[in-house]
């Protein structure tokens, strides 16, 4: 392991839409970033197809090609890309220090875009083979998988807005695709629902659960056993191809213990800015999002981390969560604005002296 000489004004963790424009943020005001990716280089826009809701592309882009163009601009400003697994951040004084499978690095600020992934089941045979059927006819990804299901019959779990584009998206290999929803009606955008009512390849089943995925090493997925939610009613429905689309979980389980999060995972970043509770740790897209989610907004988002940071390192205050704002070194403005705490727990106040002219 090698232990790199510098230490980065910014690292920014993810290269999805939140990290890429952070990037480009950070890279255009000479902050050098090095953005560290993980296992899907670009995050979730790689893995889905038309992109029709960016604004600037009026015929829509593909998700790949979007993601290859924030790059692009990312390092014509000159930032640096490191691809590799991080194994540990310690955020308990600065520089920050980061293990990867292959280096320490150190880092002033830190901005993390590590968004989220897709949620599974939890049901017998849905995990990666051999233990399941994972690989073997289940998938989480339309795009990545759709090819090898021509002419099947396949089934989409969810009723959000990823369920139907999965379930649109299969239409074009399979034979059928049914989405099977736990509940009587759909939680995707109305665009979304009737684009999936209109395909007369899409059947829909009802307030059903899946509880079992059927099939062997040999066969692949072969069904689905199905529970009717409201009479209870348990049935098998035959299948080749099973698409998890229940929605996601935010990439935040380094940050355990060291960075304040709510319930499900989601970091919590402060009102105005995209502080989180350590000063000198920002947040931007998925993984600080529960309620948006959308590509525009994590750009936005990633856009104003870089901002903090910068302005942190210009040792201007930056807003934390408590309304407190705090510099880099550690003088804490209070939420009324009125006093200066120093490091040393010395209280200035914040007034401007009034000074009258002569
Ligand atoms: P959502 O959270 O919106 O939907 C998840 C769906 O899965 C819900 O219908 C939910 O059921 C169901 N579900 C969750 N857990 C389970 C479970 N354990 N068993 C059975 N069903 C379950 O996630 P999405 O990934 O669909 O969307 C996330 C966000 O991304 C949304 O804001 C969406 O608008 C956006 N998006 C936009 C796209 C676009 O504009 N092209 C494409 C894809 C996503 P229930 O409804 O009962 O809660």
């Amino acid at each position: 392991m090698s232990e790199r000489e510098s230490i980065y004004e910014v690292v920014i963790i993810g290269s999805g839409p939140a990290g890429l424009t952070a990037a480009i943020y950070a890279a255009r005001a000479d902050l050098r970033p090095l953005v560290i990716e993980g296992p899907q280089p670009g995050g979730q826009l790689t893995i889905t197809t038309e992109v029709e809701n960016y604004p600037g592309f009026s015929k829509g882009i593909q998700g790949p090609e979007l993601m290859a163009e924030f790059r692009a601009q990312a390092e014509r400003f000159g930032t640096e890309f490191l691809t590799s697994w991080i194994r540990q951040i310690d955020l308990s004084e600065r520089p920050f220090r980061i293990v990867t499978d292959e280096h320490t690095l150190k880092a002033k600020t830190l901005i993390i875009a590590s968004g989220a992934s897709a949620k599974w089941l939890g049901i017998p045979g849905e995990a990666p083979a051999p233990a399941g059927l994972g690989g073997l006819g289940v998938s989480a990804c339309a795009t990545c998988d759709g090819f090898f299901f021509k002419d099947r019959e396949i089934v989409v779990i969810g009723g959000g807005d990823t369920a139907m584009e999965e379930a649109n998206f299969l239409t074009r290999y399979a034979r059928r695709v049914t989405v099977i929803h736990r509940r009587g009606s759909l939680r995707a955008s109305k665009i979304m629902q009737e684009k999936a009512f209109k395909n007369e390849k899409i059947d829909f089943i009802w307030d059903t659960g899946v509880e079992e995925i059927l099939g062997t090493a040999e066969t692949g997925v072969t069904g689905v056993r199905l529970k009717n939610l409201k009479t209870g009613e348990e049935r098998i429905f035959n299948c080749e191809g099973v698409f998890v689309a229940i929605g996601h979980k935010p990439n935040t389980d380094l940050f355990k213990g060291q960075l304040e999060m709510d319930e499900v995972g989601y970091l919590k970043t402060a009102g105005r800015t995209m502080a989180t509770n350590v000063p000198g740790v920002f947040a931007c897209g998925d993984v600080q999002d529960s309620c948006y989610r959308q590509a525009v907004t994590a750009a936005g988002t990633g856009c104003m981390a870089a901002i903090d940071a910068e302005r942190f390192l210009d040792h201007l205050p930056v807003e934390i969560a408590t309304g407190e704002e705090i510099t880099i070194e550690g003088e804490r403005v209070t939420a009324d604005h009125e006093k200066i705490i120093l490091p040393d727990g010395e209280v200035v106040s914040n007034q401007a002296e009034l000074s009258l002219p002569a």
